[in-house]
C-alpha cells in the first residue's frame, strides 16, 4: 500500500513526526512525504528535521506568496505531477492550512482516497481562514482521524458516515512524548538567564490578532503591562515580524529590559520554554494543546477555540483581549488559585500507532 502524506508548514511538521518510523513496521506499507514549502524559511521549516532527526521529504517544493489563491494551485500543481509519478493508493493530510486544502483537492479530483488527521475540529468562526480549509477538507474526506471528542461529535453532527471516523488521539503529543528527553536536555533557559517559573512565553500571529493596526496596538499595549512584573519571551512569527514593521510599530516594543524578542526557535527550546513558563499567552492552536498536556497554564487571545478538550480538560483559558480578564487570570496563576487540569483521552503518544494500525485494514 503506497501511501503519501503533504505537508506544508511548522506544525504540519511537528504532527507527522512519528509517521515513518510506525510505518515502517508493517511490511505492506509503503509511506512517503510530501513538503509543499508553505513554510519555507530555515527556522519554521528545516530545523525540525534537523533536531529531530527527520527523514529529509522523499518531495520537497517551495511554493510560497501572499496571494492565497496563486499559492493554492501552485500546490495543487505540485501535488498533482507527484500524484501522477507516485500513484499512492492513499493521502493523508493534517491539520487546517493552505496545503492540507491543496492536497485534499488534488486527491478528490484524482480519485486517491483521503484521510485527514486532525479531523472534526470546529472554531464556528468562518473568519478564521484554517474554519474554512478545515470544513472544506472534511467535506472530502474518506477516513476520518479524530484528536479529541469535540471532533467525533461534529463530524457526526455533519453527517459523516460513523465507521469512517476514528478517534485516534493527538500526534502533536506524539512528537512530545517522543522527544521528552531532548526537551529536558535543553540549555535554552540557561542561554537567557531564566530560572524556572519567572517568565511568561508568547507566541502571536493569527491574522485576527496581528493583521490590523488596532489589533498590534493593543498587543504592545498588554506586553508593556504584563513586562512590568514578569519577563516576557516573545519568539516573533514571521508574519507578525512582517505586520509590525509594515505598520512601524517593531520600535515601541524594543529596548523593553522585560521583553525577550527573539526569531521563531526550534522545537525543543521551545519546548522547554513551555515547560518551565509560569504561564503561556498564545493564539496559536498547537500550543493550546502542548500547554494542557504539560498542564502549564495558558491565556488564549482569540474569541473561541475549536480545541474545546483544552478548556474543558486542560489548561487553556479563553480570554480575547480582554486586559482585565487578563491581569485576573494572571493573578489567580500567581496566587495558586488557577484552575487544576487534566490531560484529555488518546493524549498518550500512541495516537500515530493507533492511526496506521487502521490504515494497514484497509482494502487497497
Ligand atoms: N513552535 C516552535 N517554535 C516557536 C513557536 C512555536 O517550535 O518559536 C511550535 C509549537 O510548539 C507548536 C507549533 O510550533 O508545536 C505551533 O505552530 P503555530 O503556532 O505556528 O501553528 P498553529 O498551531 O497555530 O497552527
Amino acid at each position: 500500500m503506497k501511501i503519501l502524506t503533504i505537508v506544508g508548514t511548522r506544525p504540519n511538521i511537528i504532527k507527522i513526526t512519528q509517521f515513518s518510523r510506525v510505518a515502517a513496521r508493517y511490511p505492506h506499507i509503503q509511506h512517503r512525504l510530501l513538503h509543499t514549502g508553505q513554510h519555507y524559511n530555515h527556522n519554521m521549516s528545516d530545523v525540525f528535521f534537523e533536531e529531530l532527526g527527520l527523514r529529509q521529504p522523499d518531495y520537497a517544493f517551495s511554493i510560497q506568496g501572499e496571494r492565497v489563491v496563486s499559492q493554492l494551485a501552485g500546490i495543487m500543481k505540485a501535488i498533482e505531477g507527484v500524484v501522477q509519478e507516485y500513484q499512492p493508493d492513499l493521502m493523508v493530510v493534517v491539520g487546517d492550512v493552505n496545503s492540507t486544502l491543496a492536497a485534499a483537492l488534488v486527491a478528490n479530483k484524482m480519485g486517491i482516497k483521503l484521510a485527514h488527521v486532525e479531523s472534526g475540529l470546529r472554531s464556528c468562526d468562518r473568519t478564521m481562514p484554517e474554519e474554512n480549509n478545515r470544513i472544506l477538507t472534511d467535506a472530502i474526506t474518506d477516513l476520518f482521524f479524530v484528536t479529541e471528542e469535540s471532533g467525533t461529535r461534529n463530524l457526526r453532527e455533519e453527517g459523516k458516515p460513523e465507521n469512517h471516523i476514528h478517534f485516534v488521539g493527538n500526534t502533536m503529543i506524539d512528537t512530545l512524548v517522543a522527544y521528552d528527553y531532548q526537551i529536558r536536555q535543553s540549555q535554552v533557559l540557561r542561554r537567557l538567564a531564566l530560572e524556572p517559573a519567572s517568565y511568561a512565553l508568547m507566541t502571536m500571529h493569527r491574522p485576527g490578532n496581528v493583521d490590523t493596526r488596532e489589533g498590534l496596538e493593543k498587543l504592545l499595549s498588554l506586553l508593556r503591562k504584563l513586562t512590568v512584573d514578569v519577563k516576557v519571551v516573545f519568539p516573533v512569527h514571521p508574519r507578525t515580524l512582517n505586520r509590525l514593521n509594515e505598520f512601524t510599530l517593531y520600535a515601541g516594543i524594543e529596548n523593553n529590559p522585560n521583553l525577550i524578542l527573539m526569531e521563531p526557535v526550534g522545537y525543543l527550546d521551545f519546548q522547554n520554554l513551555i515547560l518551565h513558563a509560569r504561564y503561556v499567552i498564545t493564539d496559536s492552536g498547537g500550543i493550546q494543546e502542548e500547554t494542557t498536556f504539560r498542564k502549564v497554564p495558558c491565556i488564549t487571545l482569540r474569541p473561541n477555540t475549536e480545541r474545546p478538550s483544552t478548556l474543558t480538560a486542560g489548561s487553556n483559558t479563553l480570554l480575547g483581549f480582554d486586559q482585565e480578564k487578563i491581569f485576573q487570570t494572571v493573578a489567580s496563576i500567581n496566587s495558586g488559585t488557577y484552575k487544576k487540569c487534566g490531560i484529555p483521552p488518546y493524549w498518550d503518544g500512541k495516537a500515530t500507532e493507533r492511526i496506521f494500525e487502521v490504515i494497514s485494514q484497509l482494502d487497497r
